[in-house]
């Protein structure tokens, strides 16, 4: 691949990057088959992906008609990718068993080895017979949802497919390597002001919350709704405050320190609890929650901005979701897509019928969505939220700090890219949108 990067660093045509022989393997982050096993009997928080992710060559698959050969530039951790290194809630190779039985291309990612990642940016080499609207030199960030749009069911909201699946999750050649495999149909034009690792930071993150926020599929947020936020300086809500404070919404962020609160204040949130320094108790013992603690948090959001609130971003799950169903306005919307804390969640229903709330499910987001997200990211109204930045060797050691909660935004993984800050083609436009906002996650850092 070496030959490849240095004639995209040096601004090669797509012709020539077309001619450029593609080499038979590649180096990849990823986890092995064999290795499902070997966190038995650990709690979930003593599983270390340094343990299970690898970085090696693995050999280039076949190309099929509607995919693209990528050259990623850089990458980055998402939560997907813990939960791969870690085997939970189940070691993804089934969902690769799946993929493999469906047809001839699908049978290419049933291997011992996951090529985990579900964003990267990069430049297309080679466009398969049936690619349309990309060609070699494109330069590009990929979304991750991986939809065969010959399918009937992929075409209302093709997250309702029946073969929906998460790239670099529930497929393999994912991002987190030299070389990728994508469906024309995940490819996004990269925004031409962002450097390559800030570029591909973006589209799993910022497509989720635009879903989850913005999109009627989601919770449809109008002007003066109040926004309560969990986790408002990690990968999804680093996001949402934007889009909220974009929208003309109220957003209240949740944060568990004294210096994410500083920087959610930097973005221009104004309520901000800091759930570590309130210390709130939602459960008492591992089965029984404290509804005197949702009332506590309740009054706490009250006091911040006198109402509450319309829509609460969900995503912590099991330890937060009673207390986001009890905090919700009367006919006020919990969004929720994930569930980290565990899925098992509980909530008093009798506070949900009785006032009309309701509770709406979102995962990732359509083409559409991806492609409204980006552009907001291309056109300056979105910034992105990366924080710090790790080759790709230490994948293992940058999952490690997401699993642990030591980050703030995006950590992004630079492949290709053999530094930061490459990549720009649009300098007027970075100048425009101001190294200030673009890097506000990464001053925090320093
Ligand atoms: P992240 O970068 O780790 O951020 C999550 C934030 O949530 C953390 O920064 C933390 O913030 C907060 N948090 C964690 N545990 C919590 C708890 N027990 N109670 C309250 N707050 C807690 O992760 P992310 O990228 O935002 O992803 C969050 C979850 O969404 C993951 O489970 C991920 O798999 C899932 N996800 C789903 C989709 C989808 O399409 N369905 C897409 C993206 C992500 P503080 O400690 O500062 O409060």
């Amino acid at each position: 691949m070496d030959a490849i990067r240095d004639a995209i660093l040096a601004g090669a045509p797509g012709e020539e990057l077309a001619a450029l022989p593609l080499p038979e393997s590649y180096r990849a982050a990823f986890v092995r088959k064999e290795d499902a096993g070997m966190f038995e009997g650990l709690s979930t928080r003593e599983k270390d992906p340094r343990r299970s992710i690898r970085v090696d060559r693995v050999p280039v698959p076949d190309l099929a008609p509607d995919e693209c050969y990528v050259a990623v530039m850089a990458s980055a951790i998402n939560f997907n990718t813990v939960w791969t290194s870690i085997f939970e809630p189940l070691p993804t190779f089934g969902f690769l068993e799946r993929l493999g039985r469906e047809n001839v291309w699908g049978a290419r990612h049933d291997l011992p080895y996951h090529v985990m990642g579900s964003d990267a940016s990069g430049v297309v080499l080679r466009a398969g017979s049936a690619v349309r609207n990309w060609k070699p030199g494109d330069h590009v960030v990929v979304h991750c949802n991986y939809v065969d749009d010959q399918d009937p069911s992929a075409h209302d909201d093709s997250m309702l497919a029946a073969n929906q699946r998460i790239w670099g999750f529930e497929t393999n050649f994912g991002g987190l390597a030299d070389l990728s495999v994508v469906k024309a149909n995940q490819l996004l034009a990269k925004p031409a002001h962002l450097s390559w690792e800030e570029a591909a930071c973006n589209a799993l993150c910022n497509s989720t919350s635009y879903r989850m926020i913005v999109s009627k599929n989601g919770a449809d947020m109008k002007q003066g709704d109040v926004v309560l936020i969990w986790g408002a300086t990690g990968g999804l809500g680093g996001y949402a405050v934007q889009y909220v404070l974009n929208g003309g919404g109220i957003p209240v962020g949740v944060v568990s320190s004294a210096s994410k609160a500083k920087l959610l204040e930097a973005l221009g949130c104004e309520a901000v609890i800091d759930r570590a320094a309130k210390n709130y108790r939602f459960w008492s013992d591992e089965h029984t929650q404290d509804e005197s603690e949702w009332r506590r948090f309740g009054k706490d959001i009250r006091a911040l901005v006198g109402e509450d609130p319309d829509i609460v971003f969900e995503h912590p799950g099991r330890q937060t979701m009673g207390a986001s169903v009890f905090v919700a306005k009367r006919g006020g919307t919990v969004v929720t897509c994930a569930a980290t804390s565990g899925y098992m969640v509980e909530y008093d229903n009798r506070h949900l019928w009785m006032k009309l709330k309701q509770i709406k499910a979102s995962h990732f987001a359509n083409y559409r969505e991806a492609y409204d997200a980006n552009r907001l990211i291309s056109l300056g109204r979105i910034q992105p939220i990366l924080s710090v930045v790790y080759p790709l060797e230490e994948t293992g050691e940058a999952a490690a700090q997401v699993h642990q909660n030591l980050h703030e935004g995006k950590i992004g993984v630079l492949c290709l890219a053999p530094g930061e800050g490459l990549g720009v083609t649009d300098p007027e436009g970075r100048e425009r949108v101001g190294e200030d906002r673009i890097t506000a996650f990464r001053r925090l850092e320093a």
